[in-house]
């Protein structure tokens, strides 16, 4: 069965066949940049066909609209891809809101911080870990996004954390094995020992259920890992089969960025502190090959809902996008340092906070994360792609931002379901 969505006032499709840009499909095939309202592939007036097996088949002017078996009249509402949240860290037990509250009133916090989470998550039933990730994965729906990016790293032992792959395998097919958040207390005196059996044991248990390894680069952090033990985590989750990702450059200028792209990540997370040895390595790992053709570097994803939530200084979204490097938002939903799964809210900040415009954030939260997932079937309604689309209750996907904090997600098709929100 086909269905036809016709009568959108505006639909995003990313797709350069439409609205005369030149901006590259995100396949990571090239330096897609952030663009302009033209890199959107903006149509108005629109309409879209899909397929009962979950793919776009068409778009374009509603007036040339093909024949569908269904048609669904939207109302003049704007369409968008469905929001690509390339980071969170949605399964963990425990409540930080009091070290949020303390933060926020500037008591110090002496509390445990991810090793509270810690102890909570390993303490925690399966079910009661599934459910809390079932509702954060809903609420996300509801907000728009239809990819998102779960990790484990809460569990720090092997059981705990092959127990959280699980459970994210079943909500998404981009899990990422993080064993390597932070050096639990057990191993504060053997980091040594901890690196061996995050590189061996536990990620024997950890790869099946995983597409990718992760590790919290960040030499000023105690708990977190340096250089040469960060290469490790990541080499050996290459070995494995496993593509890489870091957590790097979020409280310092350290060695993050540079060890992404050393390694051929697909993204390095954070870049809150960034030297211009790091802008341009991001930028030199999108440049062509002696082929002429451009490979697949490492994205820049930002996280501002972290900044916001530790009322820390945001990245320099412009001076990467002004290198040419391809940008990605997300949200890193997590409960410590910042426990929001909105992503309009991620757009908005980049927006008032970092200076991108309302179509560089959009493109981010969406085709920018898909390049950051490697995943060339989301994060745009290019032919093909798949049917997942979110509906604003707005003329214009500009209100994401112009209008925050409203809930303007009206409705969401994802693998050809229609998902309608309660207004
Ligand atoms: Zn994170």
């Amino acid at each position: 069965m086909s269905v036809l969505l016709t009568n959108i006032g505006e639909l995003v499709t990313n797709d350069p066949e439409h609205g005369g840009s030149r901006q590259a499909r995100p396949t990571g095939a090239g330096a897609p940049g952030s663009g302009g309202a033209g890199g959107l592939g903006i149509v108005t007036g629109a309409a879209a066909v899909i397929m009962e097996a979950g793919r776009v088949a068409w778009t374009g002017p509603a007036a040339s609209a093909p024949a569908a078996d269904v048609a669904v009249d939207l109302g003049g509402r704007s369409v968008i891809p469905g929001f690509v949240d390339s980071h969170s860290h949605t399964v963990f037990a425990g409540d930080r809101s009091a070290e949020f509250a303390a933060r926020m009133t500037g008591e110090p916090y002496t509390g445990g911080g991810i090793a509270t989470t810690v102890a909570a998550t390993r303490a925690a039933t399966e079910e009661s870990l599934r459910a809390r990730a079932q509702a954060l994965v809903r609420e996300m729906l509801a907000q728009g996004t239809t990819t998102v990016e779960i990790k484990s790293g809460y569990g720090q032992d092997v059981a705990t954390e092959a127990r959280t792959l699980r459970i994210a395998r079943e909500l998404t097919h981009e899990t990422t094995y993080l064993g390597a958040h932070t050096v639990p207390a057990e191993y504060a005196d053997d980091r040594p020992g901890y690196l061996r059996l995050v590189t061996g044991p536990m990620l024997a248990a950890c790869a099946p259920h995983a597409r990718w390894v992760d590790v919290f680069c960040e030499p000023a952090a105690p708990t977190a890992f340096d250089e040469e033990e960060s290469r490790a985590v990541l080499l050996a989750g290459i070995r494995a089969g496993l593509g890489a990702r870091v957590h790097g450059n979020q409280l310092s200028a350290g060695p993050g960025v540079r060890l992404a792209v050393e390694v051929g990540a697909a993204s390095v997370d954070h870049c809150t502190h960034l030297t211009g040895a790091d802008v341009d390595a991001l930028a030199g790992s999108w440049s062509a090959g002696p082929d002429g053709l451009r490979g697949s570097g490492t994205v820049a994803t930002l996280l501002p809902a972290v900044e916001f939530s530790t009322r820390s200084p945001y990245p320099d979204a412009r001076r990467l996008l002004a290198a040419g490097v391809p940008v990605a938002l997300a949200t890193d939903c997590n409960p410590g340092s910042g426990y929001s799964s909105s992503m309009p809210f991620v757009v908005a900040l980049a927006v008032r906070e970092m200076g991108m415009s309302p179509a560089e954030a959009l493109w981010s939260a969406t085709a920018g994360g898909a390049v950051a997932l490697r995943r060339d079937d989301v994060g745009h309604l290019g032919i093909g792609a798949r049917a997942d689309l979110t509906v604003l209750d707005a003329p214009s996907h500009t209100y994401l931002a112009y209008r925050p904090g409203v809930p303007l997600v009206s409705e969401v098709w994802k693998d050809s379901a229609r998902v309608i929100l309660p207004r």
